[in-house]
């Protein structure tokens, strides 16, 4: 009987298959292989397993082939089997994520390239003669580079690889990105930024398990001080990965790395081509790749020797993912560094309440920077009460945020409103019968776009053309917008600032990444006099000209029954705000609210952050909240409102007792209909090193089948709770 091998496929099965091997072939765990799967031919990847599936010899089918590719490593398969653990995934899904570049695991096909070959022309042109000066030495040219160098036509070399002068000869596909240099360019660091690096190079010189937060004030230079981390990986010989919340819109950092390291780093997400990626995805696993900056999904690259991870914004939720998998970055990111026994930062300027309790409790090595660079100073932040200054009617910018913003366009310095909502208006509604619009599909408002004459859904995207007339009392122009979004903001500004430049920023208009890119470059030139901005603009970006900033709607955000709606709110408007001043000079941060005595705007008004953080963590810690229990939402979802909620209490019912574990619910979700599918949800709660996988395992088996057109989604740790 011919062997057997365990290979994880990328499919939701339990468990790795059982393959036969054929004769020959050698394969060891962390191999890429293909195999047959149906009438299918799967990338897959070979299992260290204990036990395999006997299968009966006549149903066993054979790997197809190997795949010429440097193994998964063990420390990367581990982590593969522990995310599918905790998240209760299948592996095979998690595995999924690491196979997400299938033309990556051929060699990158060779460049054809010519050559000099020792032979001199029949007759010697200009333009022949410029192709010989650059040839000559021997070395190897692509056909259009050396066209273009000598300025010739394509014609002119075929003619000479004719008469046999220049050979055509292959050369392996060259590194994606060049080796950075640790040494290209070092700044001058500061005090409390000599602390902190010093640190950091000595992790990262340790090279064994440690995490770091490095909490330090906008504009205190986080990113120079770990970049010192990052150059001491280098030297070490390791590969690093910088994890960036949304590095599609984050060009500058690119910039910034270069400065530092002479050429830019591997970038990974979304926006970069899948040819560039399988390039990454190759040349990280063979190692010519030293350091990626990615998003979150660049956890899953198959990295050779990595030594080293740095999250920045650690306490951004971008770094959630809530689909198939749900898995929060940040935090997977720290069992990476574990498993492979490798030291790890998190930075942050408003850290998030679990990072910080570790810091406080010695888990993590806490490195705090309460200065800005250069001597800068923070905004002086101010709560504005707007029962007592209330915009004139119809408007949405209190009188005092107007005059600040007059005196900042004075100055020719820049003003950024801050409203956290795309769009023209948040509801629509006709002024004689009272309808409004909502979304077929969801219960949702519809929110007006007015640039694009439409009404859209937020949630599922659906959207329709504004009608003239109510759909339902047929009177003509008579519906109003309520509420206040970035387009009817925006349009309050021009109508105040008519001469100043206004731009508004936000994620939906026309452009994508590409022109989202060019206008936060034209804001830091100083282009631009005024931004109106959605949480786009809170993210990390350097504008030396601004100096005012206005939170327009402060209050937003904390009324919602999330427990991380404060610490939320704390991060957004901390972060806006920090926008401001970061050249220097005097800077003001204007947060409009009905409720000014709320903690959470005091604290910050006050600039008195270890104020927040304190409550924030008494409150967690009373209420027995993340980091002191865990939670995991179990969400239910079906075509009717019966079946979902039906399933939804079968699950309630199949609650196994356990002690320190408690299931609330269900209860209709607070978005209860999205994508024309009702929606329910339960929480699980258990108490301080109580674990939940095992109890959900439990729960999951004793639960009926899942039939029809239900859906169960898990979401441990969750951090949206809509
Ligand atoms: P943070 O991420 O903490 O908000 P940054 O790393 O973006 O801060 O730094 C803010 C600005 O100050 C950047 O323009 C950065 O280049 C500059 N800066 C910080 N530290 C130094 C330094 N030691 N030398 C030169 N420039 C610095
Ligand atoms: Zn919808």
């Amino acid at each position: 009987m011919s062997a057997t091998v365990s290979v994880l496929l990328p499919i939701p099965a339990e468990r790795p298959y059982t393959y036969g091997v054929p004769e020959g072939m050698v394969l060891s765990a962390g191999d890429y292989v293909q195999v047959p799967l149906g009438p299918r031919k799967v990338a897959a990847i070979v299992w260290d397993s204990e036990q395999q599936d006997k299968v009966e010899p006549k149903k066993l089918r054979e790997v197809i082939s190997k795949f010429d590719c440097p193994p998964l490593s063990a420390e990367a398969r581990k982590f593969i089997d522990w995310v599918a653990t905790y998240t209760l995934s299948p592996p095979g899904m998690v595995a999924k994520m690491v196979l997400r570049a299938p033309g990556a695991l051929d060699p990158l096909p060779a460049t054809q390239a010519v050559r000099y070959a020792g032979k001199e022309p029949e007759k010697l042109t200009d333009a022949r003669k410029r192709i010989l000066e650059l040839t000559r030495e021997g070395m190897a040219w692509t056909k259009s580079g050396l066209s273009h160098a000598a300025g010739t036509s394509a014609s002119v070399i075929n003619g000479l690889i004719k008469q046999g002068v220049l050979k055509g000869v292959e050369i392996p596909a060259g590194p994606v990105v060049a080796l950075p240099d640790p040494e290209y360019f070092q700044p001058k660091l500061e005090h409390e930024q000599i602390d902190a690096s010093d640190h950091l190079i000595k992790m990262a010189a340790d090279g064994t398990f440690c995490v770091a937060l490095l909490d330090g004030v906008t504009g205190s230079g986080k990113t120079e001080v770990y970049f010192e981390g990052v150059a001491e990986a280098i030297k070490q010989g390791k590969q690093v990965l910088i994890l960036l919340p949304e590095i599609a819109l984050t060009s500058s950092f690119l910039d910034r790395f270069e400065k530092r390291f002479g050429v830019r780093p591997g970038e990974w997400h979304s926006d970069v081509s899948p040819k560039k990626r399988e390039h990454l995805w190759r040349q990280l696993a063979t190692g010519e790749v030293r350091v990626v900056a990615g998003a979150r999904s660049a956890l899953f690259l198959p990295f050779k020797e990595l030594g080293l991870i740095v999250v920045d914004e650690e306490h951004d939720s971008a770094y959630k993912q809530e689909d198939r998998v749900y898995y929060h970055a940040r935090d997977m990111a720290v069992v990476r560094a574990n498993i492979a026994n490798i030291p790890i930062v998190l930075a942050s300027a408003t850290p998030s309440i679990e990072s910080r309790v570790n810091a406080d409790r010695g888990r993590y090595t806490y490195l705090r920077m309460e200065n800005r660079y250069g001597g800068a100073t923070l905004p002086e932040l101010k709560t504005i009460d707007l029962r007592k200054n209330p915009p004139p009617k119809g408007s949405f910018i209190s009188p005092i945020l107007v005059e600040a913003m007059d005196e900042a366009l004075k100055n020719k310095k820049q003003s950024l409103l801050f409203l956290n909502r795309r769009g023209y208006a948040p509801l629509t509604l006709c002024r004689v019968c009272g309808h409004r619009f909502e979304c077929n599909s969801c219960s949702t408002w519809l929110v007006e776009h007015r640039f694009r004459r439409q009404l859209q859904c937020h949630h599922c995207g659906h959207n329709e053309p504004t009608p003239e007339a109510c759909p339902s009392c047929g009177t003509l122009d008579h519906l109003v917008a309520c509420g206040p979004g970035v387009e009817r903001l925006a349009e309050e500004v021009v109508g105040l600032f008519p001469d100043a430049r206004t731009l508004i920023l936000s994620s939906d208009l026309s452009g994508g990444v590409k022109r989202l890119r060019l206008e936060l470059d034209a804001i830091a030139k100083g282009e631009v006099d005024i931004v109106v901005g959605t949480q786009l603009a809170a993210k990390g970006h350097n504008f030396p000209l601004m100096t005012c900033v206005g939170v327009i709607d402060a209050d937003l955000g904390l009324a919602n029954g999330d427990p991380r709606a404060a610490e939320r709110t704390f991060q957004l408007l901390s972060q806006v705000t920090g926008r401001a001043g970061r050249a220097g000079g005097d800077s003001v941060g204007y947060l409009q609210t009905y409720q000014a005595e709320h903690p959470v705007l005091q604290a910050i008004a006050s600039g008195d952050r270890e104020a927040f953080y304190e409550r924030e963590i008494a409150g967690r810690e009373a209420s027995r909240l993340p980091p002191y229990g865990r939670l995991a939402a179990i969400i239910v979802s079906a075509s009717s409102k019966s079946e979902a909620e039906g399933y939804a209490r079968a699950i309630r019912r199949a609650a196994p007792m356990a002690q320190g574990i408690s299931i609330l619910g269900p209860a209709e979700a607070p978005i209860a209909v999205v994508r024309e599918r009702y929606r329910f949800r339960l929480l699980v709660h258990g108490e301080l090193g109580v674990s939940l996988q095992p109890w959900l395992r439990k729960l999951f088996a004793a639960a009926p089948k899942v039939r029809g057109s239900i859906r169960v989604n898990l979401d441990v740790d969750p951090q949206s709770f809509l």
